[in-house]
């Protein structure tokens, strides 16, 4: 049982106690049940109080049954606020700490609420794609005005429970507690001060209506529609909240309950699910256990204060750890220590930072032309050359001086991180911990595990990234790691389509359309063409046989490197980074056909999007099959955090499961025949193939 049951005097108290945060899963539920059972039949109870334990009230559905038929096993959400709502004795919600989703619903079923100052209120299901289904659309209207509960509704953001105590003429708390501390005490006495006066109340008989009637509905409609993108739960929350002001409440609850079931088949809420479970599931290393035992990390150091060292530098001063940055001259230290500060005196300037809190960061940092300094560090992060000769010299440093225990990272996005740890006498300690760039902006950290890299460090570093507010996925050794190694396959497309007739706009453009960030032309032209050059050039010695378009070496060997030399796939005016499009790029491009002898054609935006998508997912089952990456989730992760995937299409691996992989593979040999393609390109991984032949998934 996961609610527990005591009698305080006249009055029982039911505590939801299911770690963490009281998820409403099933032995949950029926505790409730039960404790209402109990207090019915108690002649002594006059009144009940409903609270949670530790640190919530409840944070709504259990994620841990989320998808189970557990979830709406009876007795469901509705139920229990039914059985709430039709019972004898009152019910006081005491509410604290967080109350959102099922949590929020099920206070809105009790009689009254007390709630404690500092509680986060919300109902965020629109964030998974769908709307509140336990009554949060019919009742939250009717007891905060229709506007304050829209805005929440269609926003899932929380708010505090004192900023709605003091919405005026609200119903949602009867009273606020004057602390957390004294919460249970003043539940226990309102509790007592109502047990006696009949009718008891129902959220559901209060009346609710808006002064501009369906006019401001119409306006709230048009206001959600430009914001929900591809998005179709915002619109229909509005509706619901429309429902509560025009349909009997039980009318309502049923247009609700409709609703909240067709959205779940929804692509979009099926993606935006997948990568909420993903990313949780993404911290858990199948072989590393939850109890682990972590090593201290409280100082850092960095070696290398270029683009990356400084990006990852800030990760760590944000969260309040002390940085030791070494680099072999005092310029380059001191012009790695300016773009840092710049770089929070930007976010100053827009707002984004308070001044001091800018002056306490640069404080945590400390520069060193000398490895003995960073001798005490537990973590040293290594961001020099991508060069193996330059990274031995710097491991073979770190590990002379770096005291016992220390864990030894590298920021490399290509090299082989058991040569590396191979480079040490502790490979146990050495980790590959890939930033993408800016380091301080994006999400995603690839945490690239060795042959040898400890358990209890990839538990460390596993924590460490959570510290540094990143999203991290574990990548096994490989050139490219998962993300890149997958981008080589998707650029290589995009080369072929450039060949058989589109322009890198029309490339773009399709695949913006279908949600991603950025068209892979943009995305070169941003992060720079040489860096793709440079890894063609070793392909070519490595990987002879490998074909690819020529075009992207053209574009370089004009110097067009992208934004940085003003001139990529587009023209960039002076300082600007708004693509244009090149008329000498199209003439390179339509010389080099004609120099292959072919004709071009028309591509459609459809064979655009699927043959970048399916290389992505094609190299993806390889990354699979290898173990690379250890879960599908763990693939669409990446794409999400590091590539601008669109997240409502769930990330490639996702996207292909919702087509259904038979699809998938049929386009494959489908493109195979295109003699301008490379049919070697469309052999589908033996994962790819045996799933598709299945009926199966990536999982
Ligand atoms: P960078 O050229 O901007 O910076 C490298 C810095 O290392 C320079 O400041 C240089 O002075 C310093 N350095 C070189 N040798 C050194 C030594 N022996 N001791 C101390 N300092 C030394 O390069 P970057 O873009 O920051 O890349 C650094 C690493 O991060 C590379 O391994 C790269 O592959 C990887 N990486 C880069 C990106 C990116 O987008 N730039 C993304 C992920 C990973």
């Amino acid at each position: 049982m996961t609610a527990h049951y005591q009698v305080h005097g006249d009055v029982a108290v039911i505590t939801l106690s299911n770690p963490p945060v009281n998820g409403l899963g099933l032995a949950t539920r029926q505790g409730i049940v039960a404790g209402l059972t109990q207090a019915e039949a108690d002649p002594a109870v006059t009144a009940i109080v409903l609270t949670g334990a530790g640190k919530a009230f409840s944070g709504g559905a259990d994620i841990r049954e989320f998808d189970s038929p557990r979830a709406v096993q009876e007795p469901n959400l509705l139920s229990v606020i039914r059985m709430l709502e039709h019972g004898s004795k009152p019910v006081v919600a005491a509410v604290h700490s967080v109350a959102m989703g099922g949590g929020l619903e099920l206070a809105l079923g009790c009689h009254y609420r007390v709630a404690a100052p500092g509680c986060q209120v919300a109902l965020p299901e629109v964030k998974l794609g769908l709307l509140p289904g336990a009554g949060g659309t019919q009742r939250l209207p009717r007891v905060l005005g229709i506007e304050p509960a829209l805005n929440m509704i269609v926003s899932g953001e929380p708010v505090k429970s004192e900023l709605l105590a003091r919405l005026p003429g609200q119903r949602l708390f009867d009273r606020l507690a004057a602390s957390a501390d004294s919460l249970m005490e003043e539940s226990l006495s309102f509790a007592r001060s109502v047990a006696a006066l009949r009718p008891l109340p129902l959220v559901r008989d209060l009346p609710v209506s808006h002064p501009q009637g369906d006019a401001f509905f119409q306006f709230a409609r048009n206001m959600v529609k430009g914001m929900a993108g591809p998005y179709p739960a915002p619109a229909q929350c509005v509706d619901a909240v429309q429902n509560a002001t025009r349909l009997p409440f039980e009318q309502g609850m049923v247009a609700e309950r409709t609703a909240f079931l067709n959205l779940m088949l929804t692509p979009e809420c099926r993606a935006l699910r997948h990568l909420f479970l993903a990313e949780r599931a993404a911290s858990k290393i199948p072989d590393v256990p939850a109890d682990t035992p972590l090593r201290s990390v409280q100082t850092v150091a960095i070696v290398g204060a270029g683009t990356m060292g400084g990006g990852i530098a800030m990760n760590f001063l944000n969260a309040g750890l002390p940085v030791t940055l070494l680099e072999m001259k005092q310029e380059a230290l001191d012009r790695g220590v300016a773009t840092i500060r710049k770089n929070y005196e930007a976010q100053v300037a827009k707002g984004k930072l308070k001044a001091d809190r800018m002056e306490q960061r640069m404080a945590l940092l400390r520069t060193t032309l000398a490895y003995a300094d960073l001798a005490q560090a537990d973590l040293v992060i290594e961001a020099v050359f991508e060069d193996l000769g330059v990274k031995e010299s710097v491991f073979r440093e770190l590990d002379r001086v770096m005291k016992a225990g220390a864990i030894l990272a590298s920021n490399t996005s290509t090299l082989d991180l058991n040569r590396i740890a191979a480079f040490t006498n502790r490979p146990q300690d050495v980790v590959g911990l890939h930033f993408f760039s800016p380091a301080n902006v994006m999400k995603l950290l690839e945490v690239v595990r060795g042959e040898r890299t400890g358990r209890d460090v990839m538990a460390t570093v596993m924590s460490v990234a959570k510290t540094i507010r990143k999203t991290a996925v574990v990548s096994g050794v490989c050139d490219g790691f998962i993300g890149n190694r997958m981008i080589e396959q998707y650029g290589r497309q995009a080369g072929f389509l450039l060949d058989e007739g589109c322009t890198p706009q029309q490339v773009d453009r399709a695949i913006e359309k279908f949600g991603f960030a950025m068209g892979p032309f943009r995305m070169g032209d941003l992060a720079g063409n040489d860096i793709g050059w440079a890894i063609r050039k070793r392909r070519a010695v490595e990987r002879p046989d490998m074909k690819y378009s020529r075009t992207a070496d053209l574009l370089c060997e004009k110097g067009r490197f992208g934004q940085k030399t003003g001139a990529g796939w587009y023209d960039y005016a002076p300082g600007k980074r708004d693509a244009r499009p090149s008329a000498e790029v199209v003439a390179m491009i339509e010389a080099h056909r004609a120099a292959l002898g072919i004709q071009p054609r028309k591509v459609s935006d459809e064979e655009i999007v699927q043959r970048l998508l399916f290389a992505l997912v094609n190299e993806g089952a390889h990354i699979l099959e290898e173990g690379i990456a250890s879960k599908a989730g763990d693939i669409d992760i990446v794409y999400l955090y590091g590539y601008g995937f669109p997240a409502h299409r769930g990330g490639p691996m996702n996207h292909a499961n919702q087509i259904g992989l038979f699809n998938v593979v049929q386009a494959m040999r489908r493109f195979a025949r295109n003699p301008l393609d490379d049919a070697a390109f469309w052999t589908p991984a033996p994962l790819l193939a045996r799933l598709a032949a299945e009926g199966a998934t990536f999982n």
